[in-house]
């Protein structure tokens, strides 16, 4: 496909009404000595050049979208409406407390939804990603323990975390300990005691995990650190596994992030906007980055009196659009947020009790929204997991997350989410078995896939490193 400058035509389409070079409100040195050299395209042709690209695009108004831990559900399109709303738009965060109660009043709302969704006491709503709750989360405990005057150094992690675990407690200046896996996939208790002494200051711990499986072991795991004086983090960016079932406060836990551009619908594929605000127990109220919006029984207001605030993690309040959306999808989903859980989990399991008898199940167990298979079986035939998910796009279905979680050998990880049809999961089981069916046939011509997509098979080191946009 041509480039829009390659496709400049002559037609001038940009009218410029006003001569700026006539004006002598700007010093000449600023002016611009030659032509612009904007393509020459009319209003038309821009319109179809833009509609061609984004076409070629793959989006989850497109198709299925099983990419394990992303969360790529249906985002309802009311949310946008409501985002949109001038009152909200038009609002300048430098405004007064008194000019802003509306916006105020929702923030204070959205977090009294979710300290009941969560269990805990106490919300920020300023970070504005999972990895960025995570780091904010992490300087609380940190905080926590400067102030007691305990200098804790180091973190445990699982080796079944999220990758973000580990890098968020390193970058807050933490020692990370990996934790390993028993075979169940769940944590090994005995490798966790061995490690524990009196320099950790917290584990981080994501549940269900990233094989899918929830931690069997929580509330152990949870005392054992509390009488060692420890803390638990909760990586909740997957609330849909567990919404309404059961929380973090009840697992023990003492801080947890949320991703609300996940679990409660915001459009976040390709760096869209997020939210990942934090979630914290009585205790640790005092140490939330400020300031936390409250209310007087009156007005609502923001609260900047926290003892031991971490000061602030991000400008103004956090990305407030993607609350309206989250808070709007909360109200609208109400009771039926368990059941999207319930069906978040239902769906994972139908489709890996679908697959497992052509795909490898290393860890053959009910999982919560999601499972990881291994692509080993189909490596003999000489295609790596790389060719299933890029033969995927032939059949209009976004390819999992794959070589993820690292101790899955060939990992192919699927979350169907709570929002797709029984038609849909049983289109996505068929492409998957004929997959596994063409592998055995004509491994070669899986290997070399996709065959369909307006790109075809790159060498993605060298995409990454050298892209060419006019591919
Ligand atoms: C997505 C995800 C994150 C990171 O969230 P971002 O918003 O992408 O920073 C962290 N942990 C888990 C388990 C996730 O699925």
């Amino acid at each position: 496909m041509k480039t829009i400058f390659e496709k400049s035509s002559g037609v001038d389409g940009i009218l410029l009404d006003a001569d700026i070079t006539s004006c002598d409100c700007i010093s000449s040195k600023y002016l611009r000595q030659g032509e612009i050299g904007l393509p020459k395209l009319s209003e038309l042709e821009v319109m179809r050049h833009y509609k061609e690209l984004s076409d070629r695009n793959f989006c989850i108004e497109k198709g299925f979208y099983p990419l394990g831990s992303c969360t790529m559900k249906y985002n309802p399109k009311v949310n946008e409406l409501l985002a949109s709303l001038e009152g909200f738009t038009n609002l300048h965060p430098l405004s007064s407390d008194e000019d802003s109660q509306g916006a105020l009043e929702l923030m204070y709302k959205l977090q009294e939804t979710l300290k009941i969704i969560t269990g805990m006491s106490a919300v920020s709503l300023q970070p504005c990603a999972g990895a960025h709750g995570e780091l904010s989360g992490m300087m609380v405990i940190k905080k926590f323990f400067e102030t007691k005057n305990d200098k804790r150094t180091k973190v445990l992690v699982s080796d079944s975390a999220h990758g973000t675990n580990p890098a968020s407690a390193k970058m807050c200046g933490f020692e990370i300990v990996q934790i390993k896996s028993n075979n169940r996939g769940q944590i090994d208790i005995e490798d966790l005691k061995a490690n524990l002494d009196k320099n950790v200051a917290a584990i981080m711990m994501t549940n269900p995990n990233t094989l899918g499986l929830f931690e069997e072991n929580v509330l152990e795991i949870s005392k054992l650190m509390h009488e060692n004086g420890s803390l638990l983090y909760y990586d909740g960016a997957n609330f849909n596994a567990i919404m309404g079932y059961t929380n973090p406060y009840i697992m023990g836990f003492d801080v947890v992030h949320l991703n609300l551009h996940k679990t409660f619908a915001t459009p976040h594929g390709g760096g869209g906007p997020g939210a990942g605000p934090i979630c914290v127990t009585e205790e640790l109220k005092q140490y939330l980055p400020s300031p936390i919006i409250d209310f007087n029984g009156k007005n609502y207001f923001r609260n900047y009196n926290l003892k031991h605030s971490i000061g602030k993690v991000k400008a103004f309040y956090g990305n407030f659009g993607v609350l309206v959306k989250a808070y709007a999808y909360i109200l609208m989903m109400g009771q039926n947020l368990k059941k999207a859980s319930g069906d978040a989990v239902l769906n994972a399991n139908y489709i890996k009790e679908k697959l497992k008898e052509k795909y490898l199940l290393p860890y053959d167990e009910p999982c919560m929204h999601e499972f990881v298979l291994s692509g080993d079986k189909q490596k003999e035939y000489g295609v790596s997991t790389i060719g299933i998910a890029k033969r995927l796009m032939d059949y209009n279905i976004h390819p999992p997350t794959v070589y993820f979680p690292l101790i899955v050998h060939e990992a192919i990880m699927i979350e169907p989410t709570e929002s797709e049809s029984k038609t849909v999961l049983d289109n996505f089981i068929e492409a998957m078995l004929k997959i596994a069916d063409e592998i055995e046939k004509n491994p070669s011509f899986v290997a070399e896939s996709p065959h369909t997509t307006p790109v075809k098979r790159v060498d993605e080191t060298l995409a990454a490193r050298h892209p060419d946009l006019k591919a």
